[in-house]
């Protein structure tokens, strides 16, 4: 049996090596190493797989969510509704602009960020919401565009882990997450369901003004060259990242099925076990792209089960052990706990297994068995 990996991207990268070894000989040889043309073909790329207007490449996904909020124009005082249970990078920037975070709880089987508990947060200082899609599943986009309209708030999408997920409306139209809110944003980190082989990101809108403004604000602010309109910033993709993502951008929706495929198995595997909760799918087929395949565990001992794993050389990961409202940076005395019952509960369930595109049926088997031996 190949070694089990969280994510696997040596056998990954065995796959694609003569064409992706090509492309970065090429930019070698070409010595276009920032904004060559390799960076715009992807942007096109992403541009048509995504369905939306303006892709806009930068740094990292960090950068980009803080450079969509940047775009938005978001002031100082702001407020700025996420959730509390996601990676900190979501409330780092906000808080880093000087705007204020309302982290609110999340729903208990999807793990996204709960409708009803943004509504009770709106104040007449909330300017934006920011829904992560996590673990790879679309958030409730249909109430979370509502609640938008009604009261006047922008929607930044938070892609990072759910590039390629299908959101479903009412109407039966299908759109691909990181295209419904206002602005969305993504990460290219080399362990994401699309990940390079470094840093990358990107920023996606259908708005052509904001798309412009943001093309200045990842540009030193700069229109026109050498004029500083606006404080902006330098994020970059750069050219080797491009090829590689350009030639991973043409498996992603291969790469999706494949951890669908190994979501399927795990499930099947795993979901009679009464100390097991497998993941709900809330919406249909395509709306979950599996970045993590995380369980909850009742009614034993998880962290134990997460040694036990590892002392069988079985990865795995607890996403996430704290929720970000206890967290030293972003602990806040406007916080009441008892808003926050299903995080502080999930912080203490969840345990994420290997979740790759090369996981095979013998690797999921062992997983299952070795998790189960310790739970019957
Ligand atoms: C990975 C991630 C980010 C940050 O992306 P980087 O490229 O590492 O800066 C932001 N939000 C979420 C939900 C993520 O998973």
């Amino acid at each position: 049996m190949r070694k089990i990996q969280m994510v696997d991207l040596q056998t990954q990268y065995q796959f694609i090596k003569p064409q992706v070894d090509a492309g970065i000989q090429e930019v070698l040889s070409s010595a276009q190493y920032i904004n060559g043309p390799a960076v715009k073909t992807f942007q096109t790329n992403l541009e048509q797989y995504l369905g939306v207007k303006h892709v806009i490449p930068c740094a990292n996904g960090t950068d980009a969510l803080q450079i969509a909020m940047m775009g938005l124009g978001l002031k100082p005082g702001d407020e700025v509704i996420t959730a509390d249970f996601t990676f900190a990078a979501t409330v780092e920037v906000i808080a880093l602009l000087g705007l204020s975070p309302v982290l609110v709880d999340v729903l208990p089987d999807s793990f996204n960020i709960d409708p009803d508990a943004i509504e009770k947060a709106i104040t007449p200082n909330t300017k934006a919401i920011v829904p992560v899609h996590l673990f790879g599943q679309v958030a409730d986009m249909e109430r979370i565009m509502e609640i938008a309209t009604k009261h006047k708030l922008y929607v930044i999408e938070d892609n990072a882990q759910g590039i390629g997920a299908n959101f479903t409306a009412k109407d039966g139209t299908k759109t691909k997450t990181g295209g419904i809110g206002h602005v969305g944003s993504t990460s290219f980190f080399p362990s994401k369901n699309l990940g390079c082989y470094g840093d990358g990101g990107a920023i996606f809108t259908n708005d052509d003004d904001l798309a412009h403004i943001i093309r200045g604000v990842v540009n030193h602010g700069m229109y026109t060259r050498y004029h500083h309109d606006v404080v902006g910033v330098n994020s970059r993709l750069d050219s080797l990242q491009a090829v590689v993502l350009n030639e991973k951008l043409k498996l992603l929706d291969y790469y999706n099925e494949r951890r669908k495929w190994a979501a399927i198995r795990y499930t099947q595997l795993l979901n009679d076990h009464p100390k097991i909760e497998t993941p709900v799918t809330s919406g249909d087929c395509d709306s979950h792209v599996y970045h993590q395949y995380t369980l909850k565990i009742i009614g034993a001992d998880r962290d134990a089960l997460v040694q036990h794993l590892q002392q069988n050389d079985i990865p795995c990961g607890v996403y996430y052990p704290i929720p970000l409202h206890l967290q030293k940076a972003y602990a806040d005395s406007r916080y009441n706990e008892a808003n926050f019952t299903v995080t502080n509960q999930l912080v203490k369930e969840v345990i994420s297994l290997p979740m790759h595109s090369e996981l095979d049926e013998e690797q999921i088997q062992f997983i299952c068995a070795t998790l189960r031996s310790f739970l019957d």
